[in-house]
């Protein structure tokens, strides 16, 4: 139903629709216009049936009036790539893990020669390796002080309010686009249970970064002396498990990021009563071809990909478009 102009005390005014009371003045469109959606809104309130969708719908059609230029296109742009929040997250988690990286290098690496001479000198059969398991659970006593979940999970709660705000704004945007308007709520309930869910796992995952290196270097050190292997080669092999630590804080923060987004994504969009999407990938060289295939392909959020919606299977920065018939 449309703002519509009228006569009243033989001068020109607006009015909503056929029963709306006739306004008149500089200000009589915006007047009918509000007077409409507060009918409408009654009426969606009456009628339970009405999705958020059909809200939004019903309320963007009332704004177009007032902005008819106004360019509005049919599909929304794809979300933007969450690159800088990937960074961000990475140098977090290396903050985080960076007392254990200092924990071997300050006391286990200035060990190692000392072990690989108890070792050749074969005085005690096993005092080399009580040496090395010393070293080792000195260094998971540092890590349970230094590292704790307590300490974690703060930065994690942090970093998912910073990805949560890109999400919504992404969301905001692609609705602006198609309808011209901003979602009515773009924080819907789901999504609470969401983040923190997503909180507790990233916290366990970055946690275990430092507890599965220190078993597996106290493991390669142990094989390297009886292999015979030089200082010079352990302290590499020690370095190298070192970096593989980094490398996996670069893995979760990558992964994790997408995860969440995708997560969201999936929340904005069915709590407004979104049920199809387009498949969007980020179009490099880096896309496995299975989601390459998919690119442009519609899905419904009700029937998930055998690997799941986009953002969900590993590393996966592919895109949910919101499909919105308008
Ligand atoms: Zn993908």
């Amino acid at each position: 139903m449309p703002v519509m102009p009228c006569q009243r005390d033989g001068k020109s005014g607006f009015k909503w629709g056929e029963s709306g009371f006739c306004y008149l003045g500089p200000t009589a469109k915006a007047k009918a216009a509000r007077q409409g959606a507060a009918i409408h809104a009654s009426e969606m309130r009456k009628d339970q049936g009405l999705s958020k969708l059909e809200m939004l719908k019903q309320r963007a059609a009332i704004a177009r009036q007032f902005q008819p230029k106004k360019k509005l296109r049919k599909k929304p742009p794809r979300q933007a790539e969450g690159r800088g929040l990937e960074a961000e997250y990475y140098k977090k988690i290396l903050a985080v893990i960076a007392p254990y990286i200092e924990e071997v290098k300050t006391r286990l690496i200035p060990k190692l020669g000392g072990i690989i001479e108890q070792h050749r000198a074969e005085t005690r059969l096993d005092a080399y390796g009580e040496v090395i398991t010393a070293a080792i659970e000195d260094i998971k006593l540092g890590i349970a002080a230094k590292i704790p979940l307590s300490l974690i999970k703060p930065m994690v709660k942090g970093q998912s309010g910073a990805i949560n705000t890109f999400d919504r704004a992404q969301f905001n945007r692609q609705i602006r686009t198609v309808m011209g308007i901003d979602p009515i709520d773009s924080d819907p309930w789901t999504i609470s249970p969401t983040v923190d869910s997503w909180v507790e796992a990233n916290a366990a995952l970055i946690k275990n970064i430092p507890d599965e290196s220190i078993t597996r270097i106290g493991t390669k050190v142990r094989l390297g002396v009886e292999a015979g292997d030089s200082l010079k080669k352990m302290t590499a092999t020690v370095n190298g498990e070192l970096d593989i630590s980094k490398n996996r804080a670069k893995l979760i923060a990558r992964d994790q990021t997408n995860k969440l987004l995708g997560k969201l994504t999936e929340a904005r969009q069915t709590s407004i009563g979104v049920t199809n999407y387009i498949w969007s990938t980020s179009q490099d060289e880096r896309v496995r071809p299975l989601h390459a295939e998919r690119e442009g392909r519609v899905y419904k959020w009700s029937d998930p990909p055998s690997d799941g919606h986009p953002g969900w299977p590993i590393q996966c920065r592919c895109r949910a478009i919101p499909v919105i018939e308008f």
